[in-house]
């Protein structure tokens, strides 16, 4: 039964450490993932040893696999620390290097001194029956007393840092820092005190029962696991109303383009309305006439056909853009991506004496993108640009928006140019910021948000500081569809 419940332990932590390992290698920076991983390989190799000890058929074997047994300690204790340190953030720094270096002198003097760093000889194993399995225990030993006092030292201090680390962040308040307190002190202080005094009790041979750090090294990794399992859950959490804001917000920042832009749409809709309304009129006096000109009736249908698809394709491209949609990743041909956006903003540049220009290398591949988002983030630059170049005279209002392939990165390059003052030196990272802006009703999302869309296709967006003399240059870049 011992052999059957030590190795079913053992597997289980072989298999949070597996998950732990795994944890990390998605993010390094994680080290509290990496130390549960070499808990739980510590945890499954002290079991292997006891194993081995706990069915020693002499001192000598018994003496051979004891000696091992602080490998494992040292790795599990080593792991308890760090994790308890980052997961507190409160330790006191210089009282875990004191324990580290303790505990490191035990491991080298471990593998110094004859038998072991507890035994000097072992000279007589008994057997006891645990749980239905005869196991051996150490009958009569001669022991190190002054150098067991220094280890018993070493892991009172283990004890010490840990009350004082969870008492500081219990101190610091809050729901959060007192359940990380309990957790450290319950799940791990706790545990380790008793099987501190368990141990010496059988050692000093006060107990009669097989040595094992097992289940205390399986009990912490349990608590430590499940804690970081409730920070996945709530990092994934906090992730999801992120991404669902960062939506909202997108979408409130379109809401707010269009309207920047609301009077030159009003005004390029009521275009075709008007000269639908001048056509129903003309047909209106042709059809009282004596005798109706049909073919001038069917060219007068046409217009109004025409005027009529027109202003429904401005009503949807409108209601497309300020809708809110989920992400919807698809291939893109560019070329009509971005004469979607100018038909949006030509009325605006017309109204403001802006020219466009498109210089687009022919044959560009697809991107892969959302319609809606990327077309946000060239409407901005151009909003942008547009209002840049109001300071400027009305015949040196140039805008241009170029693309052009970048075949070694597999990437499509736009950019957007305009004759405005360009960005001041001082202010090239600060217009990304969110909030940042120098206009009197701006929102200051603009930039920040564009560069929040493109990073999430996998692109840069960047101002040109390079040739910033001419007004400026935002560039960005997304990648081929495949
Ligand atoms: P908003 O347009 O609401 O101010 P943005 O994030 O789009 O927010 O822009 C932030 C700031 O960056 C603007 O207020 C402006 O000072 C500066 N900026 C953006 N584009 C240009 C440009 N093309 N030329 C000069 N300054 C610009």
């Amino acid at each position: 039964m011992v052999t059957i419940l030590w190795s079913l332990c053992g597997t289980v932590a072989i298999a949070l450490a597996a998950v732990c390992g795994w944890l990390w290698l998605i993010e390094r920076r994680d080290r509290a993932s990496l130390m549960l991983c070499v808990l739980g390989v510590a945890a499954a190799s002290s079991g292997w040893v006891e194993l081995g000890f706990l069915h020693a058929a002499t001192p000598a074997e018994y003496g051979a696999w004891h000696r091992w047994h602080q490998a494992p300690i040292f790795l599990g204790f080593m792991a308890v620390m760090v994790f308890a340190h980052d997961y507190l953030g409160t330790g006191r720094v210089w009282l875990l290097w004191t324990i580290v270096s303790m505990r490191s002198t035990v491991l080298v003097l471990n593998f110094l001194f004859p038998v072991s760093f507890n035994f000097v000889s072992i000279e007589r194993l008994e057997s006891m029956s645990v749980l239905g399995e005869d196991i051996s225990i150490v009958g009569a030993a001669v022991l190190r007393p002054h150098w067991q006092m220094f280890a018993l030292a070493s892991l009172f201090l283990m004890i010490a840092y840990l009350i004082d680390a969870a008492a500081r962040r219990w101190r610091k308040g809050g729901p959060d820092a007192r359940r990380k307190a309990l957790a450290v002190i319950l799940g791990i202080a706790l545990p380790l005190l008793s099987t501190i005094v368990f141990t010496h009790l059988v050692l000093f041979g006060v107990v009669r029962a097989p040595l094992s750090n097992l289940p205390w090294f399986l009990g912490a990794l349990v608590v430590m696991v499940h804690e970081l399992g409730r920070d996945v859950i709530l990092a994934r959490r906090a992730r999801l109303e992120l991404m669902e804001l960062r939506e909202q917000l997108a979408q409130a920042e379109r809401v707010s383009v269009l309207g920047q832009l609301a009077s030159a749409l009003a005004h390029e809709l009521i275009q075709p309305l008007t000269a639908t309304a001048a056509n129903v009129g003309a047909a209106r006096m042709e059809l009282e006439s004596e005798e109706p000109d049909l073919k001038e009736l069917r060219a007068i249908l046409d217009d109004v056909e025409r005027d009529d698809s027109r202003a429904v394709d401005i009503i949807t491209r409108m209601s497309r853009f300020s809708r809110r949609h989920a992400i919807d990743m698809q291939p893109l041909a560019l070329e009509d991506l971005v004469q979607d956006v100018i038909s949006l903003i030509q009325s605006e540049a017309i109204n403001n004496h802006a020219v466009l220009a498109l210089v687009m290398q022919p044959g560009l591949p697809r991107v892969l993108g959302d319609r809606v988002h990327l077309s946000q983030v060239l409407l901005n630059l151009l909003v942008n640009s547009i209002h840049a170049v109001e300071s400027r005279p009305i015949d040196a209002r140039d805008i241009v928006i170029e693309a052009r392939v970048d075949d070694a990165k597999g990437e499509v390059e736009l950019a957007v140019r305009d004759s405005g003052p360009g960005i001041p030196d001082n202010l090239v990272d600060e217009v990304f910021k969110p909030l940042f802006t120098t206009k009197s009703n701006g929102m200051g999302m603009g930039l920040a948000l564009s560069r929040t869309i493109v990073e999430a296709h996998g692109g840069r967006l960047w101002t040109d500081r390079t040739s910033q003399q001419d007004g400026a240059i935002f560039r960005f870049t997304l990648k081929w569809a495949s």
